[in-house]
């Protein structure tokens, strides 16, 4: 069985034809013919996209996703593969429950579902988990977070710090100092303070960025820093890397687009919590100095933190809502409106943060590869022409907190190739 895609721009290159065969990019060239053809004229196409930071909710809060929904939904977003964390319930924090989740993503077969395990047993905060069980299970584990939550023991860090270099894994922390965000609401700055809501200041995330980069650099070990949200956080990971230390950070689509004063005026109101996210939006100036540092690279990965919750946890008051958003439907097109648009980053470099680093970074074999011949067919085919309102009903996802409800964005997902086999074709799950 073969497939050819007829004229498609790789990285927004000249149009040319991809010919798959067995699962895998035979050639590319004109005039190429296969068993079956798709009509790619005009789409730009990109290695499948990798997330880093997805939450599936299963097991434990099917009411929210499942790792069905979820997987569809990052299918239609472009993913061929996405990284489950751990918070579930149970936690994964043993082989059984990552190789529990790892069965269920292979089941559904929309795209490779790979588990984060837990830092600590429970999310506690107390014991590291079984690392090297989870790294040994069939789902070979190598990213380890308590995302959620932050491993806020320096000693408990260090040492799963230390615990993970013998199979080449990495720590990807939640930086929030805990006793520096208690009953946090917002972002602490001008608006908190005129809407009288509790502030949660910069340098909760800043402190531990800083403290985990020097652990990292004193064991020698790689950290990957989660979703950074201020610019004092890309001040302090660029001296980092600077340093040649092996530090590694993820943005958000949300925290590239969304600021707080949103929390005061939206078109959704005011004290909406469909923008009560963790780390929370953060002002203009950060936004910007995200999208510097994730152009210059000092940021190497998007990662959607896509946070799926049911309406009754979302549709309440500010101070009882739940924190999060999610992302995996829409992370592309945001990426387009906030730095392919702007002029800051091309197609390659979305294709080097969306596919190639945290491919690269969660030592996933087979994802983030360039669409080249020998390499395994996962392809994105993307319309980056077209603009359109954003339409929560059409969603894979089984929750709707998206953040983009009544916006327009541009771009759209046209089809998703998994090694070669279509799992969304003229943008609906084939
Ligand atoms: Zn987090």
């Amino acid at each position: 069985m073969s497939i050819v895609i007829k004229g498609a721009r790789i990285l927004g290159g000249e149009p040319a034809d991809i010919l798959i065969e067995d699962g895998v990019v035979a050639r590319i060239g004109q005039d190429l013919t296969g068993d079956e053809t798709v009509e790619a004229a005009g789409l730009i196409a990109l290695p499948g996209l990798v997330d880093l930071h997805t939450h599936l909710r299963e097991p434990g809060r099917e009411d929210a996703e499942t790792v069905e929904t979820g997987t569809r939904a990052a299918a239609l977003g472009g993913y061929t593969a996405v990284h489950a964390m751990a918070n579930t319930s149970p936690v994964a924090d043993t082989a059984g429950v990552v190789e529990q989740v790892w069965r269920l993503g292979q089941e559904a077969g929309h795209c490779d579902v790979q588990p984060v395990g837990a830092v600590t047993e429970g999310l506690a905060g107390e014991r590291l988990a079984e690392l090297g069980a989870m790294a040994d299970s069939a789902a070979r584990v190598r990213v380890f977070s308590d995302d959620g939550k932050c491993v806020s023991d320096a000693v408990l860090m260090r040492r799963a710090l230390e615990y993970v270099k013998a199979f080449d894994g990495v720590v990807a922390q939640h930086a929030q100092e805990p006793r520096l965000t208690a009953g946090a609401q917002m972002n602490e700055g001008a608006v908190s303070g005129r809407l009288g809501l509790t502030g949660w200041p910069a340098v909760a995330e800043e402190a531990i960025i800083a403290r985990d980069c020097l652990l990292a650099a004193h064991v020698g070990s790689r950290l990957h820093v989660c979703h950074v949200s201020t610019a004092g956080s890309v001040e302090i990971i660029r001296w980092a890397k600077s340093k040649g230390w092996d530090v590694t950070a993820e943005v958000t689509p949300h925290h590239l687009l969304l600021t707080d004063d949103l929390v005061e005026d939206s078109p959704v109101g005011a004290y909406n919590p469909i923008y009560k996210v963790n780390p929370p939006l953060r002002t203009r100036a950060d936004v910007e100095a995200l999208r510097a540092a994730l152009a210059d690279g000092t940021i190497d990965v998007v990662a959607t933190d896509h946070a799926p919750h049911p309406v009754e946890d979302k549709e309440t008051e500010w101070a009882a809502a739940a924190m999060g958003m999610i992302g995996l439907e829409t992370a592309l097109r945001v990426v387009q409106e906030a730095m392919v648009d702007t002029g800051l980053l091309d197609w390659a470099g979305v294709a080097e943060r969306m596919s190639y680093a945290p491919a690269r970074i969660g030592r996933l074999a087979g994802h983030g590869r360039p669409i080249e011949a020998g390499s395994p067919a996962n392809i994105t085919l993307y319309d980056a022409s077209v603009r359109e309102e954003v339409d929560p009903g059409s969603y894979a996802s089984k929750s709707r907190n998206t953040p983009y409800e009544g916006r327009t964005l541009p771009g759209r997902v046209v089809a998703t190739f998994l090694r070669g086999r279509p799992t969304v074709l003229d943008g609906k799950l084939a």
